[in-house]
């Protein structure tokens, strides 16, 4: 039987620390150890720590490496053994001491955060240890971070914080957090292994698992719905379209525009049904279509609350826009890497493998110089959204550039 720590793929320095971490923590629990010279106060022992922080490429599996340590935590046995309740409960989701914030707009604000501290405070009801999961913790606020950094500072006992982010770069994560914290880092994890999990896991035929690991450039979740699901491939046929469609200024705009409205069109699919679900909730909660002075006082109040919902539901919007918008992207730059490593000759195995002879064709006209000008363009697309500029600002720059190269 799997344990708790199969799914994180390609990470075998970081598994074995998150093991022995676990086995360390059980140590605590069974009772006070002699305690070892020089541990702070407040560490609950060597190798355990309070507060920890995941890093790593998108993709890379960071909230998994995060939620199978949460397991590894609650497991009766102390080692993520995959099977027992407190594993079970918690890879499910359902364990009443593992809180999972899951960010669904661009920043994670202070309410939200004072309140998941004060929970998280409160004495395990399993007995073993409150552990809060915090997904995307580069994008908490600066006051949400400070709110957390006083819990992180003076940990209850038994509460452990296990943060999500990108890098320890001060723009992700801020400097006295990450001094406070145990980094863990992942790395991109190879094609090989990805294809790996995909067939055994997900049941994918060998030969589409190596497909979709190539094509999905080290992003587990990526591969598998590029396996998966038809409409994730259509719309990478269209990403990777792009090249052949640059013949004049006019087919840069109209690709631009094509690019952009298939991120809007993804994102809505993604959110909509969500965004109607927890309306007709909130509306039924605040009574709406009931009748007498009760129910029209309500509706005043609720005005404000409905307001409130639609605001954080346009967050939520624009950031799976720019999520899909960003995937996009990254199938884009794929391409013209291909494009750069077939005109430099170098020994490497190709992104797309399905669109090799367009790269090779690109490579004889571009040269290695017009390729990697070509991938830069992309990057610097990606830099500029992350930086805030207008998507369609910086799309139409990029498609300007591919053309004339
Ligand atoms: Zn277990």
């Amino acid at each position: 039987m799997p344990d708790a720590f199969a799914d994180l793929v390609g990470q075998d320095e970081a598994v074995d620390t998150l093991r022995r971490a676990a086995v360390a923590a059980n140590a605590v629990l069974r009772g006070p150890a002699p305690s070892p010279e020089g541990a702070a106060p407040g560490d609950p022992g060597a190798g355990m720590t309070h507060a920890w922080i995941f890093t790593g490429p998108p993709g890379s599996g960071r909230s998994v490496a995060a939620r199978a340590f949460a397991a590894a935590l609650q497991c009766v046995h102390g080692t993520g053994c995959g099977t027992c309740p407190g594993c079970h409960t918690t890879m499910a989701g359902t364990h009443a001491d593992v809180r999972l914030v899951v960010p669904e707009g661009l920043s994670i604000g202070v309410g939200e955060m004072r309140a998941l501290v004060l929970r998280a405070a409160s004495t395990p009801s399993g007995g073993r240890w409150q552990v809060v999961v915090i997904e995307d913790a580069d994008r908490l606020t600066e006051a949400a971070g400070n709110a957390l950094l006083k819990a992180v500072e003076e940990p209850p006992p038994r509460t452990v914080f296990l943060l999500c982010a990108p890098s320890t770069h001060p723009d992700d994560i801020s400097v006295t957090l990450r001094s406070r914290c145990r980094v863990v880092p992942l790395r991109q994890p190879p094609p090989d292994a990805v294809a790996e999990v995909l067939a055994r896991r997900d049941g994918v035929a060998p030969d589409v698992a190596r497909w979709a690991a190539a094509a999905a450039q080290g992003h587990v979740g990526r591969a598998r719905r590029l396996a998966r699901d038809p409409e994730a491939r259509k719309r990478r046929d269209a990403v990777l379209a792009v090249p052949r469609r640059l013949t004049g200024v006019g087919a840069a705009f109209d690709a631009a525009s094509a690019l952009i409205e298939a991120a809007e069109a993804e994102a809505e699919a993604s959110v909509a049904e969500s965004d109607a679900a927890e309306r007709a909730a909130l509306e039924t909660a605040l009574g709406a279509g009931g009748t007498g002075r009760g129910a029209a006082g309500a509706m005043r109040g609720a005005a404000g609350q409905l307001k409130d919902l639609e605001r954080r539901q346009k967050s939520r919007a624009t950031r799976a826009q720019r999520d899909a918008l960003d995937r996009a992207l990254v199938d884009l730059a794929g391409f013209y890497r291909d494009a750069l490593t077939i005109a430099l000759r170098a020994p490497v195995a190709p992104v797309h493998t399905d669109t090799a002879a367009i790269a090779e064709a690109g490579a004889q006209r571009w040269h290695a110089e017009g390729a990697l000008r070509r991938l830069e363009a992309v990057l610097e697309c990606r830099a500029a959204i992350e930086a805030n500029v207008k998507p369609r600002i910086a799309v139409e720059a990029m498609m300007l550039a591919l053309w004339k190269g």
